[in-house]
C-alpha cells in the first residue's frame, strides 16, 4: 500500500493552491502548484508523469500521467485552473476546504480540483501492477480561460486510448452532448457628419440595424433546419448580447459594435457558420458605405458528442443507475474526441454550485463517484482488450 495524504487532506491541498485562469491578466496565475501536487502523488502510485509546457506560456502546463501500456485503455481527465472568485461574497476563505453541513467548501471543489483527490484515492486502494491496457490521468491548464490546454493536447495528438472520461461536476449524470459556443463581434465603421444632412456620412447605426435583420434571418433558418431531441433548447441559438455605437442624436453614427453568441448543436460546423455570416456581409458594406468586419471574441469550442450506444456511455449508466443526458454548458470533450477518444462527461457536485461564491462538493457525492472510477479501470484497464471487444458485442 503506497503511502499518499487522506483524501481530505489531498483535496485540501489542491484548494490551498491557487491556480485561477482568467481572460484579464490581473487574475491569470500558473497551475504549476497543482500539476506538482498531482506528479507527486501519482508518481508515488507507480505512474509515469510527463508536464507538458502550453506553446508560448511556459507558466500553463498539462501533466499527463501513464501507468500500463496498449492500444486501448482508459483517460481520466479533467482541468487544474479554476475561475477567479468574489471574496465578499464567500462565507469561509476560498482556499481553505472547511466542511460543513455534510458539504466541502472551497474554491475548486467541485469544479473540479475535487474529482482529482476522489480518483487518486480510489486508485490507491486498487492492485494496478496487473493493468492489461493503460490508465491515464489527464489535468489540463486554461479550461475556464480559453482550453489553450486541451487544444494544445489535440495539437500534439496526445494523449491516446480508447476511452475518456471527463470529471466534470454533473451531478454523477453520464453526459454524452452539449452544444458548441462561439463568441463573435461585429464592428462596423461609417462615416460620421453633421446629422442636418445624410450624404455627409455612412451611418453605421442605419447598417447595423441591416446586419441584425440579416443575422434574424439567418438564425431562423438554423432553426428551421436543425433540430436534435436530445436537448432541453433542440435547436441551434443565437443571442445578441450587446451592443455599442455612435455618441449624439445630432450626429452621423460613425462605429457600432454588436457581440452574439452562437450555440450549435452536434453535427454543426462552426468555421462553416462563420464563413456563412461572413458572407452576409459583403452586400450590406455595399448598401450602406460602411465597412462590416467579423472578429472571434474568444476562440470557439465545438460541439461535443458521443454515440449514445458507446461502450462507456452503457458502462456509466449501468454504474450510476442513471440515462445519458446533454448539459447546457462546454467542456473539453470535443477535444478529446478530436483525438479519437470516445469521451463522457461525468463527475461529483453540481454545476448549480461551480462559478458561485460558496462552491461546494457534497461528501455523499465521493463514494459514487469512486464506484465509477473502480468500475471503468476494472473493464478498460483490468481487463484484457480481447475480453472487452467481446463483451460489447
Ligand atoms: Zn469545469
Amino acid at each position: 500500500m503506497t503511502s499518499l495524504p487522506s483524501l481530505l487532506s489531498m483535496m485540501s491541498q489542491l484548494i490551498a493552491t491557487p491556480s485561477i485562469s482568467c481572460s484579464q491578466a490581473s487574475w491569470d496565475q500558473s497551475n504549476k502548484g497543482v500539476i506538482l501536487l498531482l506528479e507527486n502523488w501519482l508518481t508515488g502510485l507507480g505512474f509515469q508523469c510527463e508536464i507538458m509546457p502550453l506553446p508560448g506560456q511556459p507558466d500553463k502546463v498539462n501533466l499527463i500521467a501513464t501507468i500500463g501500456e496498449g492500444a486501448g485503455g482508459l483517460v481520466l481527465s479533467g482541468h487544474t485552473d479554476t475561475v477567479p472568485y468574489d471574496e465578499d461574497r464567500w462565507q469561509s476563505d476560498p482556499f481553505k476546504l472547511n466542511e460543513r453541513d455534510n458539504k466541502l467548501y472551497g474554491l475548486g471543489t467541485c469544479d473540479m480540483k475535487g474529482f482529482f483527490a476522489i480518483v487518486i484515492d480510489t486508485l490507491k486502494n486498487m492492485d494496478l501492477s496487473k493493468l492489461e491496457q493503460p490508465l491515464i490521468i489527464l489535468a489540463t491548464a486554461d479550461e475556464e480561460s480559453s482550453m489553450d490546454g486541451a487544444r494544445a493536447l489535440v495539437k500534439e495528438g496526445r494523449p491516446k486510448a480508447r476511452y475518456a472520461l471527463i470529471g466534470e461536476p454533473t451531478s454523477l449524470t453520464p453526459i454524452h452532448a452539449h452544444k458548441g459556443i462561439m463568441m463573435e463581434k461585429v464592428r462596423i465603421t461609417g462615416q460620421a457628419g453633421h446629422s442636418s444632412n445624410p450624404a455627409l456620412g455612412s451611418n453605421a447605426l442605419d447598417a447595423m440595424h441591416a446586419v441584425m435583420s440579416e443575422l434574424m434571418i439567418y438564425r431562423n433558418g438554423l432553426k428551421q433546419t436543425y433540430r436534435d431531441a436530445n436537448f432541453v433548447i433542440d435547436y441551434p441559438t443565437m443571442n445578441f448580447g450587446c451592443i455599442h455605437g455612435g455618441d449624439n442624436p445630432n450626429r452621423i453614427c460613425g462605429r457600432c459594435e454588436l457581440e452574439f453568441d452562437i450555440r450549435a448543436l452536434p453535427g454543426m460546423d462552426n468555421q462553416s457558420l462563420y464563413q456563412e455570416i461572413t458572407a452576409l456581409l459583403p452586400r450590406i458594406e455595399q448598401n450602406t458605405g460602411t465597412q462590416i468586419e467579423l472578429h472571434h471574441l474568444f476562440p470557439d469550442v465545438p460541439s461535443f458528442s458521443t454515440q449514445k450506444e458507446s461502450d462507456i456511455i452503457k458502462a456509466c449508466e449501468r454504474l450510476t443507475q442513471k440515462d445519458a443526458a446533454t448539459v447546457a454548458f462546454a467542456t473539453e470533450g470535443p477535444f478529446l474526441n478530436q483525438l479519437g477518444m470516445e469521451t463522457l462527461i461525468l463527475g461529483p457536485g453540481s454545476i448549480d454550485q461551480a462559478h458561485q461564491p460558496n462552491e461546494f462538493m457534497a461528501l455523499d457525492q465521493i463514494a459514487p463517484m469512486q464506484h465509477v472510477i473502480k468500475g471503468l479501470v476494472e473493464r478498460y484497464c483490468l481487463t484484457p482488450s480481447t475480453e472487452n471487444e467481446a463483451s460489447r458485442v
